[in-house]
């Protein structure tokens, strides 16, 4: 709350303000870093409603990912070759500018691969199956790699039940979101950029050259730019906008003595992710069994989908093997009729670069820099 300020709060903090990001997420940080790049003497402030970012970027389950296969056929027979390449493209090429701008060691990224996993009686493999050639030659020039995709000879080798085929995706990573955060963060504020938490913008409104913003509990302050990047918190701000928000659970074992799995793990088109943590397992998912519950842009755990988690997490991933739950927690992401975020202008100073979709941590570092160049 800002309140009962002091000259120095106000004049340091609030006044002058050339771009005002609302949003502190991977958007909203990479946007300030990439405007303070290109405007070095601008005043960058961030203006986020939570202690940490409270979205999604520090509540994901860290897959560097870019698409398995029956999500990249799905997007291919709704969108076309062309859109789904560029979109690839774009996760890709994102994910090298997050590992780049925030080095492998301080987002803990490691390499374990992707695997995404097909039920016995699941006939959507025998759909999938043929197209792994195809999505290696299409994929390959863009990834740097062949064979990116590969039939797994053994899928038992994991001992998962009920599981009958794995594709393998040997370009996928994994990395600590928290992490990733922390180390934007610390980049943010070594340029200079200020972030001031526990803000929430209610309304903002631009006139003569100059973007007023209107702050819960506190008096507005102007910015001469405003980008936001409230991804699926958006509608709150702009009720009209083409995105929903859509709340996914996640849960974390205890450590599991002697766990073998290794990697990032799809299922169910991507409604379901799996994961080790070191020697824990991070499930997280299942939002298509209760769409229109968790269509919400409130954080809760829900009964249903926490047992359809633990159910999963019982009978495919750990069969007849005893594991604690160590906890649980939600996030929101921004979801569409297409795949493809939004970013464009609302007015000369006002842009925005929302709708991330589940593959924020890939695209997140390109939107935010595509909505920093929009102003
Ligand atoms: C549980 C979960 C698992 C996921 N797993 C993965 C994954 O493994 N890999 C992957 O690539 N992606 C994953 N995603 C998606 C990814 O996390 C998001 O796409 C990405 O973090 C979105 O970043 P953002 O900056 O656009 O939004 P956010 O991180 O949501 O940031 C928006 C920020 O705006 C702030 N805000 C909102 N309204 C206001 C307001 N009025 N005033 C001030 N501040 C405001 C919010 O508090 C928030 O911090 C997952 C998402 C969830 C929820």
């Amino acid at each position: 709350m800002l309140k009962n300020l002091s000259f120095w709060e106000k004049s340091t903090y609030l006044e002058g303000i050339d771009l005002a990001v609302v949003g502190s997420g991977i958007v909203g940080l990479n946007a300030a870093i990439t405007f303070k790049e290109k405007h070095p003497k601008a005043k960058v402030v961030v203006l986020e409603r939570g202690v940490f970012p409270s979205g999604a970027s520090t509540k994901n389950a860290g897959f560097a990912c870019f698409g398995s296969v029956s999500e990249l056929l799905d997007d291919f027979e709704q969108m076309g070759e062309t859109a789904v390449l560029d979109l690839v493209e774009k996760r890709w090429s994102g994910l090298e500018r997050l590992r780049q701008r925030c080095g492998d060691e301080w987002i803990d990224y490691q390499w374990h691969g992707g695997f995404e996993l097909f039920l016995k009686e699941d006939i959507s493999y025998e759909k999938c199956e043929p197209y792994i050639p195809f999505f290696n030659e299409k994929l390959g020039p863009i990834i740097g790699a062949k064979g990116i995709f590969s039939k797994m000879d053994q899928p038992q080798i994991f001992g998962f039940g009920k599981v009958g085929n794995i594709i393998y995706n040997c370009a996928e990573g994994q990395i600590n979101p928290a992490k990733m955060m922390g180390r934007l963060q610390f980049l943010a504020i070594q340029m200079g950029i200020q972030i001031l938490t526990g803000v929430t913008v209610t309304t903002f409104e631009e006139s003569d050259n100059q973007v007023e913003i209107a702050i819960e509990n506190s008096d507005p302050i102007k910015a001469a730019k405003v980008l936001i990047a409230t991804n699926g918190l958006t509608r709150k701000l702009i009720p009209n906008i083409t995105l929903a928000p859509a709340r996914n659970q996640v849960l974390i074992t205890e450590p599991i003595p002697n766990l073998k799995l290794k990697g990032t793990f799809h299922f169910d088109e991507g409604y379901y992710y799996f994961r080790n943590f070191e020697n824990r397992i991070l499930l997280g998912g299942a939002r298509n069994k209760a769409k229109i519950a968790e269509t919400t842009d409130e954080f809760g755990l829900t009964p249903f989908i926490q047992n359809t988690l633990e159910e999963f997490l019982r009978t495919v991933i750990l069969p007849n093997q005893p594991v604690e739950i160590a906890h649980r927690w939600s996030g929101i992401l921004g979801v569409g009729n297409q795949k493809a975020p939004i970013v464009e202008k609302l007015s000369d100073n006002i842009g925005i670069a929302v709708r991330l979709g589940g593959m924020g941590v890939a695209i997140g570092s390109l939107v935010g820099e595509e909505g920093a160049n929009l102003l």
